[in-house]
């Protein structure tokens, strides 16, 4: 049967007190109990249904996990203040000193630092590999790793995991299986096709108003209970909490995902074939010449379309940045980092959001300076949008 992730999510409602149709926000850090046996055993696990402390847990937080869990087909989900505040806590969870990670090397530069930088303070230490090289991936594995962690559709070149093949992997060598699936949410739902955990950072495409930043991973409930421990949960000790009413407002915005999701992927489906029919070389996994085109449709849920993300090469970084003003001035978009938004955001990963990965790997990894990211917006019009951005490329010289 096919995995529906839009329908799960519009049939998981909770209502709020009084009768209202978004549940209640709990506005809370502490809670109280009757009994001092009951505060006792919510300490040790044993009270359901009861809160202790809302770093460890809260109703509102509780709820938008519980969304994008079923959104996800995991069994439960924990949420973070932030994408980076789910990532690294997954990753401390699984790994100790001593052990290793095997990670596409094209990743958010976030993520891409702290394996690189940060990691290592406590001995754990990455491979960063061509992820749709699986024989690479495989090579690298050694008898000190414990995870795989890729992007489903990765930051910023848009290359396209095989997440069956790298699920079977891991599995073959007692391995978790960790996917960041930020740009692609509802298209692709890495946990059904074995992932153990998936990521999002909740600031992109999923709260989509740029209002706030957020993150969650997706697991077993086990997997949840473990993040969530006070003895020894990375997410409990870290404490990269979300406030119950970010998480409130989050779960509102999910509502329209789909909607939005639909819009983004048809107007970049849209400037993709128009800019490759213009001559210039675009990168966007719906393109027929997508190395990963392929790939994506034999894993894709129906209707949600290749996603909003969407990478165009000016030839140089100066052209780049000249374009980016001047469709900035045209009100196309905004020159800002990150993604999801209603409007369209462009930025040159190479100095941006990538700028933590040295410049040789940059170039070996096809990261050239020319490059601008778009995160594609809801535009009414696209074929408007598509001839006054035609315009800035001719008056830049890109066309
Ligand atoms: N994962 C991906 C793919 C991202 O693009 C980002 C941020 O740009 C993150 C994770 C980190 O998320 P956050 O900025 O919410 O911490």
């Amino acid at each position: 049967m096919k995995f529906k992730p839009a329908d799960q999510l519009q049939d998981l409602q909770h209502f709020g007190e009084f009768g209202g149709v978004n549940p209640s926000i709990s506005d809370s850090s502490t809670y109280t109990f009757l009994s001092a046996k009951k505060m006792f055993d919510t300490f040790e696990g044993d009270a359901e249904g009861c809160y202790l402390y809302s770093r460890h847990s809260s109703p509102s937080n509780l709820y938008l996990g519980e969304a994008l869990a079923a959104m996800e087909g995991t069994e439960a989900a924990n949420v973070a203040a932030s994408g980076m505040g789910a990532i690294t806590p997954v990753l401390l969870q699984l790994c100790r000193a001593g052990e290793h990670i095997v990670s596409s090397r094209t990743i958010y530069g976030g993520t891409y630092a702290f394996l690189k930088n940060f990691a290592p303070r406590f001995n754990i230490n990455t491979s960063f590999v061509d992820i749709t090289d699986l024989e690479k991936v495989e090579a690298s594995i050694t008898d000190k790793t414990k995870v795989i962690y890729c992007e489903s559709v990765s930051n910023p070149l848009l290359e396209v995991a095989d997440i069956p093949a790298l699920s079977k992997m891991a599995k073959k060598h007692g391995l978790k299986l960790i996917v960041d699936n930020t740009f692609s949410p509802l298209a692709l739902s890495p946990a059904p096709m074995g992932a153990d955990v998936v990521i999002h950072s909740l600031t992109k495409f999923i709260n989509g108003s740029s209002d706030t930043v957020g993150g969650v991973a997706c697991g077993t409930q086990e997997f949840i209970d473990e993040l969530r421990s006070v003895n020894d949960g990375a997410s409990m000790l870290l404490g990269p909490t979300m406030d119950s009413f970010r998480a409130a407002s989050i779960l509102k915005n999910l509502r329209t995902l789909h909607i939005r999701i639909r819009q983004h992927s048809h107007n970049a489906l849209f400037l993709a074939e128009k800019f490759q029919d213009d001559g210039l070389r675009t990168v966007y996994p719906g393109l027929k010449n997508h190395p990963g085109h392929e790939l994506y449709k034999s894993m894709m849920n129906e209707g949600f379309g290749f996603g909003g993300m969407l990478v165009v090469d000016a030839g140089s970084l100066e052209k780049a940045n000249k374009a980016m003003e001047l469709m900035q001035h045209k009100n196309l978009g905004y020159l800002a980092v990150s993604l999801g938004f209603y409007k369209t955001l462009f930025s040159a990963p190479g100095t941006s959001t990538s700028s933590e990965i040295p410049e040789e790997e940059q170039k070996e990894m096809g990261l050239s300076d020319g490059i601008i990211r778009f995160s594609i917006g809801l535009d009414n019009d696209i074929e408007r949008t598509y001839e006054t951005m035609k315009s800035c490329m001719k008056e830049v010289g890109i066309l």
